[in-house]
This record gives C-alpha cells, sequence and structure tokens, in this order.
C-alpha cells in the first residue's frame, strides 16, 4: 500500500490510532446500538463522551475548577466577534489591546473593531532588520519587551502561533515584567494548541479551533477563567454567551457531537503519549529536524526570524514560483500531500502537527533531497 503524509494546515492529519478507533466504533458505540452522530446531545452515551472529552482535556491543560473548558462553533474567526462581546465590559472604557504578527491577530483586531475602541499593543507590520538580516512585514514578531500595553484594557490579545507565516511565540509573556498585571491574556492558540506543555499561570484564556491540531472540523474550543464570565453584552447570540456554555457544559444547544467525539479520542490519545511534555518533545525534534535540512542548503530559504520559527507550521520556497509549481507535483506523485503555502505567502507549507509523525518529516527531507539533486 502506498504510504501518504498529509501536511494539510487544517483540517489536518489525525493520529491513525483514533481514525482507526472512529471506524471500528462507527455503527455501534461501545455496544449502545447507535453511531455516536445518531445518538442524543442530551443522553446518557453523549453526555458520558462529552464529560470525558472535558475531563481529559482539563488533564492535559493541567487546569482545576477556576477554569471554563467547553466546546463551541463557528471556528477561531467567530471568536474574533464573540470574544469582545463577552469580554468587553470587563473594564471601564471599552477598550483593549491587540499585539498583531500576522493574518489571524489582523483578523481578530479588524473584527473587534466593531464592539470598543481596539489599541494595536504591538505589531510586525513593518519591516524590520535583526542580528543584521532583513525580515519583512510579519516574518517576525514583536519580544514582550516592546509591547505597550494600556493597563485599562479590558483584555490583551495575541496569536501564539500564526498559521499562515509560521511565526510563533514559544513562551508566554511574564504579565507583571509586560506591565499588563491585571489585564486579561487571551491567546489565539488554534494552530499550536496542545502542541507545548505550557504554565498557564499568567493566561486568563485560550480559544482554538479544533481542526488544527485536537481533532476535525466542526467544534470550537474555549479555555477560560471563570471570574472572568458573565459580563456578556446583550447584544450577542446565547448560544455564544460564556456563561450559558459553561453552565451546559457545552450543551447549550445541540453541540457538534462528532466532532467533540473525536476531539475527546484526540486528547486520549496524547493522554497515551506521555501527555503534553512529550508531545512537545516530538514536535521540538521533528521542527528541528526540518529547519536544520532547509538551513543546510541554499535551495530552500524559510523567511522567518529563527527566534520565532513554528514548530507547526513550516513554510518554505525554492529559487521561484515555477520550480515550487514542480516541487509541488512532484511531492503529490510521492504521497506528500497539501504543502502548497497559502495563497498570501506563496511556495511551500509543511505543517507538521502532533499527529505527524517523524516518519513524515523524513519522507518530506529525502524528497527535498532528491528533487535539490535533479534541479539544484
Ligand atoms: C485556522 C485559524 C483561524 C481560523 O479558524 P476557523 O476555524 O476557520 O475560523 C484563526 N486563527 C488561527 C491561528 C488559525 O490557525
Amino acid at each position: 500500500m502506498k504510504q501518504f503524509w498529509n501536511f494539510s494546515a487544517g483540517p489536518s492529519v489525525l493520529p491513525k490510532e483514533v481514525l482507526q478507533q472512529a471506524a471500528e466504533e462507527m455503527l455501534d458505540w461501545h455496544g449502545s446500538g447507535q453511531s455516536v452522530m445518531e445518538m442524543s446531545h442530551r443522553g446518557a452515551e453523549f453526555t458520558q463522551i462529552c464529560d470525558e472529552a472535558e475531563a481529559d482535556l482539563r488533564k492535559l491543560l493541567g487546569v482545576g475548577d477556576e477554569w471554563a473548558v467547553f466546546f463551541s462553533q463557528g471556528g477561531a474567526s467567530a471568536q474574533n466577534a464573540i470574544l469582545p462581546m463577552n469580554l468587553i465590559a470587563l473594564k471601564e472604557g471599552r477598550t483593549a489591546d491587540y499585539v498583531l504578527t500576522g493574518s489571524w491577530s489582523n483578523k481578530a483586531y479588524k473584527e473587534a473593531k466593531g464592539y470598543g475602541e481596539m489599541r494595536i499593543a504591538a505589531s510586525s507590520a513593518e519591516a524590520r532588520e535583526i542580528d543584521g538580516v532583513q525580515y519583512q512585514a510579519w516574518q517576525w514578531a514583536p519580544d514582550f519587551s516592546e509591547w505597550q500595553i494600556n493597563p485599562k484594557a479590558s483584555y490583551l490579545h495575541y496569536c501564539s502561533n500564526e498559521t499562515i507565516g509560521g511565526v510563533e511565540y514559544a513562551q508566554l509573556p511574564d504579565k507583571a515584567a509586560i506591565g499588563a498585571e491585571g489585564v486579561p491574556l487571551i491567546l489565539d492558540t488554534s494552530s499550536h494548541f496542545l502542541a507545548r506543555a505550557w504554565n498557564l499561570e499568567g493566561v486568563d484564556m485560550l480559544y482554538a479551533g479544533a481542526q488544527k491540531n485536537a481533532g476535525p472540523a466542526g467544534s470550537t474550543i474555549i479555555v477560560i477563567r471563570r471570574e472572568l464570565i458573565g459580563q456578556c453584552e446583550a447584544i450577542c447570540p446565547d448560544v455564544f454567551n460564556y456563561k450559558n456554555l459553561d453552565e451546559a457544559r457545552s450543551r447549550f444547544n445541540t453541540p457538534p457531537t462528532y466532532s467533540i467525539y473525536m476531539s475527546g479520542l484526540v486528547f486520549k490519545w496524547l493522554l497515551a503519549q506521555g501527555g503534553l511534555a512529550a508531545i512537545e518533545q516530538q514536535n521540538k525534534a521533528k521542527a528541528k529536524r526540518l529547519y536544520d535540512y532547509i538551513d543546510s542548503t541554499d535551495f530552500y530559504h524559510n523567511f522567518v526570524q529563527p527566534s520565532h520559527r513554528s514548530i507547526m507550521n513550516v513554510p518554505f520556497v525554492t529559487a521561484n514560483e515555477a520550480l515550487d509549481a514542480q516541487f509541488l507535483k512532484g511531492a503529490k506523485e510521492r504521497g506528500l500531500l497539501n504543502l502548497k503555502g497559502h495563497k498570501s505567502v506563496g511556495g511551500m507549507r509543511a505543517s507538521i502537527y502532533n499527529a505527524m509523525p517523524i516518519e513524515g518529516v523524513e519522507a518530506l527531507i529525502d524528497y527535498m533531497q532528491d528533487f535539490e539533486r535533479q534541479h539544484g
């Protein structure tokens, strides 16, 4: 059988074991006589599935009862509006701070502007020279020390992994050091959710579309300190009011039941791998292998500031677009799927999420070497 490796940015690769288990349970979940897709979202079976998914996610993240953990819908994109509607009233002034580092943080900022006065706390919109290297807009990220925080902001928002540009903040900011004590810190973590073992002490909310690193498309995962919930604007639809979602344990209305079930299987798979610390080590090793190879040759280039290179999304180019197109064609023939870069960046992008084994990265590098030999 031909081996395929899927480098899609999202929806993306899922653990093979998870897909196999889902296949085995497709027609009859645990002797219930029903597929998970056919169950009532309020019945005993799905209640067990949903509660277990939530509990396993809490275990992975190490968050207790002071946090709400729930599944919503609309993707990370919907959160760009839902989040300000839920949180803008936290403080007087109706203002929030945004850090801009690429496509997704810019979209979040633009949408949020409809709900209050949004400030830019830091941005990589300008080209900049760092350590003698010239970086274009969105190929670098401002250091935490450069963030200019408004202490009266209702919250501070940033995207910790820009999926399109391949720009990541690997560490969390120290709120005291950046002058953000008392300002809730909110991260769009969509494309590296559950990829790193973070201490969430200084964080107040994380959200992620499931389809990048935590399951199939359909659910949006929200992890938020309960003390921030309860000041939702009246214009916000009830189904997106965090208080309702928390109180109903993700079942205020009919949730994307099958998607939650699949994410639950992914969480169990992650726990079996040894949790987030173990998966982070694997992710770092995979990313290092690929970046080291790219840096070892003049044939391929990644343009991101090295200290902010993403361990999940690795954009790269050859010398020109024609060669990129040839590379992509040959890759597909070798079973290396979905390597085309985002249209705004061009070239290639290898997304090497949790479920991509090191063997997939090695197969990609083997092909890159062969291609260079033929065209270098
Ligand atoms: C994919 C992505 C989004 C948008 O997700 P949708 O689920 O399509 O709305 C937002 N932010 C980041 C970082 C992403 O990777």
